[in-house]
């Protein structure tokens, strides 16, 4: 869940992180965590079992989708998805070493906003809107959007803003991640009005980028392409269709790419001249990728849309695989699980070893409150990718059974998924709650601070790791973790002192 939050370096703690700093380049970036939706207020007063399962459904929600509340013009969220990642990564990754860059440090993430934008931010992140994927036609669109996304990194576009301002846009991103950390940790509230914040912060901090900008990114975004030799095309069509769109819908130019990327007859002329010319343009799309694409843009769509928007645009007679994938997302935010597990049966039938497919159908029964059947698909799904972010799903699972004997489990499969992606905080929480339930309650103290000071909540991560360095043996790996944060968190607390 933390993959975003890479400023912050393993073995350091939020405070410490670089400076954050933001441009904007709307053109106008999950495994999205299926989830009933979510819609705050009233929870139904169930009992025993059926609130555990309405607890971890919930919380399952927010591992993935972080709700953004500020005001509802800018509620967004950030989209977790670990087929969605991948295949960003893979789709990425030519373009950034192009670039001359190394792909680990690059990531390409996704927000839920309909809006059809993509910008840069917090250095090498590249965030594209759900609207954007959903209006692309092809793999290879989305590539030319990253391209140009990627020259403005390169072209170092980055404004530097006053102290104050970056401190702001700090909070930002960061925000995004320890907003959803309050949640877990059971102030809702709380939670969102740190989210909020950070991101009326940003939103209101993004600059456009000039016209020079613009053209050099878009030089620099094609060079990348010809580099990997993938064609223009798609840029060159999904510019257009940006423009066409902005002409036919007259989009405010205070809230359209248009603003930020001014989008000119011109700049898609310039374009246009570079890319026939390049040996890649005839190249045709990577049958491979655009099979992945169309699958992760039929998950993205019937998990952010309207289920009867999806059920309108994948109807029951398309028997396709992103048509059966969009329609599980459907009937199971409709809350039909039965319906849900049909398209995941007839996904699993196509392809019985596809871990996503495997990860979908244990999320349905997990969150359908059948974790204990939930088990043995999401095992198969960690299995087969070891990715975190299925890791700690399976570990909600295990949890959920309330079944001691699946506690060892949970602990191993969530210490894997803790040291491949440290800054997750919903995992440090269930880590708590496995270690607590086992009765080690040093350990259970050391993931409460390690929780705590990702959030930036600093005496309270003082206070548990106190409270764990107590119990746990000095020397060992976690007593020297424990004391990490707690210099850390002390440190972080007298700065704060000195400042008011
Ligand atoms: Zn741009």
């Amino acid at each position: 869940m933390a993959a975003y939050v890479r400023p912050i370096k393993a073995g350091s703690l939020a405070h410490e992180q670089a400076p954050l700093l933001i441009r904007s380049c709307p053109v106008g970036s999950g495994v999205f965590r299926l989830a009933r939706r979510f819609t705050g207020g009233s929870w139904p007063a169930w009992h025993g079992r059926r609130v555990m399962v309405r607890l971890i459904r919930w919380l399952a929600l927010l591992l993935g989708v972080f709700m953004l509340m500020a005001r509802p013009a800018l509620a967004q969220s950030i989209l977790r998805d670990a087929e969605t990642e991948a295949f960003m990564a893979d789709m990425s990754a030519p373009l950034v070493k192009a670039a001359g860059m190394a792909p680990r440090n690059v990531q390409v993430l996704v927000i839920n906003d309909p809006e059809i934008n993509a910008f840069v931010a917090g250095g090498q992140y590249v965030w594209v809107h759900s609207g954007l994927i959903a209006q692309a036609d092809n793999v290879n669109q989305l590539q030319g959007v990253v391209a140009h996304e990627l020259g403005h990194i390169e072209g170092g576009h980055i404004v530097r803003f006053g102290e104050g301002i970056r401190e702001a846009t700090g909070v930002t991103l960061l925000s995004l991640v320890l907003g959803a950390a309050a949640i877990a940790a059971g102030g809702a509230e709380a939670g969102m009005g740190i989210m909020g914040l950070g991101q009326q912060a940003a939103m209101s901090k993004f600059l456009a980028f000039s016209r020079g900008q613009e053209s050099s990114a878009d030089l620099a975004g094609a060079r990348y392409l010809s580099t990997a030799g993938i064609s223009g095309r798609g840029s060159l069509e999904f510019f257009k269709k940006l423009q066409n769109q902005e002409y036919r819908l007259a989009i405010p130019q205070d809230n359209s790419y248009g603003r930020t990327h001014p989008l000119s007859g011109e700049r898609i002329n310039v374009l246009r001249e570079v890319y026939t010319v390049d040996p890649a343009w005839d190249k045709p799309v990577d049958k491979a990728l655009e099979a992945r694409f169309e699958r992760i843009k039929a998950k993205l769509v019937g998990f952010v849309s309207e289920p009867t928007q999806t059920l309108i645009k994948y109807p029951e007679s398309d028997q396709s695989i992103p048509a059966h994938y969009a329609r599980a997302y459907a009937w199971h935010k409709s809350a039909y699980p039965q319906r849900a597990l049909h398209e995941a049966d007839a996904l699993l039938a196509a392809m019985p070893d596809d871990p996503y497919f495997l990860e979908l159908k244990g999320q349905i029964l997990l969150e359908s409150g059948r974790p204990k059947d939930a088990i043995a698909p999401l095992r198969e799904a960690v299995r087969l990718t070891n990715q975190p972010l299925i890791s700690v799903l399976l570990a909600h699972a295990l949890i959920a059974t309330e079944d001691e004997a699946n506690f060892a489990e949970a602990e191993q499969v969530l210490r894997l998924a803790v040291a491949r992606d440290r800054e997750n905080p919903f995992a440090w929480y269930q880590l708590g709650v496995v270690y607590e339930r086992r009765g080690d309650t040093p350990r259970a103290a050391l993931a409460t601070a390690e929780r705590y000071a990702m959030m930036g909540q600093h005496p309270m991560a003082l206070r548990s790791a106190d409270a764990a360095m107590q119990g746990l043996k000095p020397g060992t790996v976690d007593y020297l973790r424990a004391q990490d944060i707690a210099m850390v968190s002390r440190a972080a607390i007298e700065q704060q002192r000195k400042k008011r």
